[in-house]
């Protein structure tokens, strides 16, 4: 689960970070009396939506010559005028999708005088196994440029977790960010309680682009993006209250009340399968026979026919999706409940696109019994490689 700026900035800020004022504006009639609330004279008005590039975004409903999605004012009246524009509009950026994204909130927060602009981020280093941070000198812009045109610009600390970050530690992000005086004092405290949040609220990432080193030679934390682990949320109570659900695919918000495991993506060819392995493989070979899977979709192992039904309909629903491939190993699943469930699913919101069908494993004689009967216009498919030959033929006509 993702959450905004301005509410990641809340989290670091009750740990100790150094962050300026700010407060989030939801209508252009609280502008004015927010922006009043900051010191001045220098404002900054940036739009919250779950994406990066937000600064050197567009809005889509404004002329090409407007400013981005991230806005210094100089007075209170420039504030308001800003948010005016702004808010309510879509801003597209190189994170969006050329689709971009509407912007709801805005947060206005006090501007600051900006020497250097760095790169932080922590996040679960698997090749180590262990919390790493991820800095670079570089920061401000796009990292994954800085990491391709000049990756030995780009350093990681990994952090032993019997010991969180060490003095030792410290130094080597100091050094690495040529952090030193009040800076590298600032550094000395903000490491470890960066360190303290991400594993305290179960954090996946954490990402400071830029950290800066002001004019005064101080740190502060001038943009956060914060990402959860969705398996740790029911121990973070106050954590869950910050999602956003506008911000989220619909699909996908709906799946997890059935606790399926399903990613919109974008291709034609619906996907229901048991098991991740199999979905990443019913993936590959709908890409090797020339198309585009428009989701992952993961039943799992123990699901009953209502949760099939609503996998089903989860798909069906997607205007994207031209064709549905199932795929399903019966293990611990059974093919017959799988069955019912289609059928289930079909029988209350029809079927428009053509469906074929692989089942194999347990009961799955049952369960293309049970298709056969039921008059669905399904094509049965014996092999993977077959289903997938199949639903590719079907979709392309
Ligand atoms: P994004 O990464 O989505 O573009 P940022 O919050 O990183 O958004 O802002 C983009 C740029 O805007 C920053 O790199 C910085 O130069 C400038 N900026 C952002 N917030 C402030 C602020 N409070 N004061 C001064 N400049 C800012
Ligand atoms: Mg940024």
């Amino acid at each position: 689960m993702n959450i905004h700026e301005y509410q990641a900035k809340q989290v670091l800020k009750a740990y100790g970070a150094p962050i300026a004022e700010g407060v989030p504006v939801f209508d252009a009639a609280g502008a004015e009396a927010a922006a009043k609330k900051l010191p001045g004279p220098l404002y900054v008005v940036k739009s919250q939506i779950h994406a990066g590039g937000r600064g050197k975004g567009k809005f889509k409903e404004l002329s090409p010559d407007a400013k981005g999605g991230v806005r210094l004012a100089k007075s209170v009246e420039e504030v308001v005028a800003n948010v005016k524009e702004m808010l309510g509009n879509t801003l597209v950026t190189k994170q969006t999708g050329p689709a971009g994204k509407q912007v709801n909130r805005l947060y206005i927060e006090g501007g600051a005088d900006i020497a250097r602009e760095l790169y932080l981020s922590i996040l679960v280093d698997r090749s180590v196994g262990r919390i790493a941070f991820v800095v670079s000198t570089e920061g401000g812009m796009d990292i994954e440029t800085v990491a391709h045109d000049t990756p030995e610009k780009i350093i990681t600390v990994a952090i032993d977790p019997e010991t969180g970050v060490t003095a030792a530690d410290v130094a080597k992000l100091n050094t690495a960010l040529k952090l030193d005086g009040d800076a590298a004092k600032d550094g000395s405290t903000l490491f470890p309680l960066l360190y303290k949040a991400f594993t305290d609220k179960d954090m996946s990432l954490l990402e400071v682009n830029p950290l800066i080193v002001m004019k005064d030679g101080r740190l502060r934390v001038l943009d956060a993006k914060m990402s959860f682990d969705g398996n740790a949320l029911f121990r973070h109570d106050d954590i869950k209250a910050l999602r956003d659900e506008t911000e989220e695919d619909a699909k996908e918000i709906e799946a997890s009340k059935w606790d399926l495991a399903y990613v919109a993506l974008d291709g034609n060819i619906g996907c229901m399968v048991n098991g991740a392995g199999l979905a990443m493989a019913t993936m590959d070979i709908i890409k090797l026979y020339g198309a585009e899977p428009a989701n992952f979709c993961d039943v799992g192992g123990g699901a009953g026919k209502e949760k099939v039904a609503a996998a089903f309909k989860i798909i069906t629903a997607d205007p994207k999706v031209e064709g549905i491939l199932v795929n399903i190993f019966g293990g611990i699943m059974k093919c017959d409940v799988i069955a019912e469930g289609v059928i289930a699913a079909v029988k209350e919101v029809g079927l428009k696109v053509p469906l074929v069908v692989r089942l194999e494993g347990t009961n799955a004689e049952l369960g293309k019994k049970i298709i056969n009967e039921s008059g669905l216009n399904v094509v049965s498919a014996d092999d993977l490689d077959d289903a997938a030959k199949k639903i590719v033929a079907a979709v392309k006509g």
